[in-house]
């Protein structure tokens, strides 16, 4: 598909979308910008619905807020099954049939879960997958790009910077570019990442032993039993901001620390000390942590770093 010849096109107004989405917070910001360029920009988005009825909810909304008569690429967001036709949910039935009427051009889905990841790309029935994919990916999932290449699909890489982890864009866009067949998906908060991002349209990073160094000393320190950030885990039975807490000691080290100390944050990390060891959170974490035991780690470090007993 054209996905992939379209990359940096796409990779640029993805970039600018998110930008705009997030400093000018208004449709009609957009509207002017699909109506003058609408076949020069591939629009991807996606539906949490777990029902057609809510299906149909989203997609229109979305075609209504973005003022556009099609979405070129459809996703079943966060999936936790690989919907098929003929399964009895209609959410397959449903994407075809919005396919048949031309408010979508292809099919794709998103999740964290390697094992729906394997099947959303051998049930054949999906054009996309987008997955998380950096430069801490484990051997299965270099395996699965591989399957997902060898499969004529598009690989959308999610977060590329591991969730704000990794703070070295240069050796992850290095990273990225050794993969022909992956889009990855950057997220935007400042300008000047913007530009940043934008630069590396005009001269692309790319490998070099100095760089393999550093990302093997990186995944030397990070490979494992690491919290991503994904948010699959929650919402927690007494409310802890789990996707936060849980990778709180990697964030003080790898972050300006300031904010992460300030009170706000003291008071979310102070209700670790309620979890009541449910377990609800473990098993839906996709990485299999355990959960509460990597919290009250986080918590000890915390205080620790606040009280002055270590530095950051
Ligand atoms: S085990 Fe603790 S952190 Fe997990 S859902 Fe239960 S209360 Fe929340
Ligand atoms: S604990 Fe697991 S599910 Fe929760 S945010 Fe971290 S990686 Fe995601």
């Amino acid at each position: 598909m054209g996905l992939v010849r379209c990359q940096f096109r796409g990779i640029l107004w993805r970039w600018l979308q998110i930008f705009l989405e997030r400093h000018i917070q208004a449709a009609c910001g957009f509207c002017g910008l699909f109506e003058t360029k609408r076949e020069e920009i591939v629009i991807a988005t996606k539906t949490h619905a777990l029902t057609p009825e809510d299906f149909w909810k989203d997609l229109e909304t979305s075609l209504a807020k973005m003022n556009c008569k099609y979405i070129d690429i459809y996703q079943f967001h966060q999936m936790n099954v690989c919907w098929k036709p003929g399964d009895g949910s209609g959410m397959y039935e449903a994407m075809l049939e919005a396919k048949k009427q031309g408010k979508i051009h292809h099919i794709g889905g998103t999740t964290h879960k390697i094992g729906i990841a394997r099947e959303i790309v051998e049930s054949g029935l999906y054009e996309t997958l987008q997955y998380p994919f950096s430069y801490l990916a484990s051997e299965e999932e270099l395996k699965l790009y591989q399957m997902v290449k060898d499969h004529n699909m598009g690989f959308i890489c999610m977060k590329g910077l591991a969730g704000g982890l990794i703070n070295n864009s240069k050796a992850a866009m290095a990273f990225m570019s050794q993969f022909d067949n992956a889009l990855p998906i950057w997220g935007i908060q400042r300008e000047n990442e913007l530009e940043e991002w934008l630069s590396y349209m005009k001269v692309t990073p790319t490998m070099t032993e100095e760089m393999n160094a550093y990302i093997r000393h990186e995944q030397d320190e990070l490979s494992g039993n690491f919290c991503r950030g994904c948010g699959y885990c929650m919402p927690c039975t007494v409310g802890i901001t789990i996707n936060q807490c849980n990778r709180m000691s990697l964030m003080l080290r790898r972050a300006p620390s300031k904010g992460w100390l300030s009170e706000k944050w003291q008071k979310e990390m102070d209700k670790i000390e309620d979890c009541i060891g449910c377990g609800v959170c473990k098993t839906r974490c996709p990485y299999e942590l355990d959960i509460p035991t990597l919290l009250r780690e986080n918590l000890d470090d915390y205080r620790k770093v606040l009280r002055g007993e270590r530095k950051v």
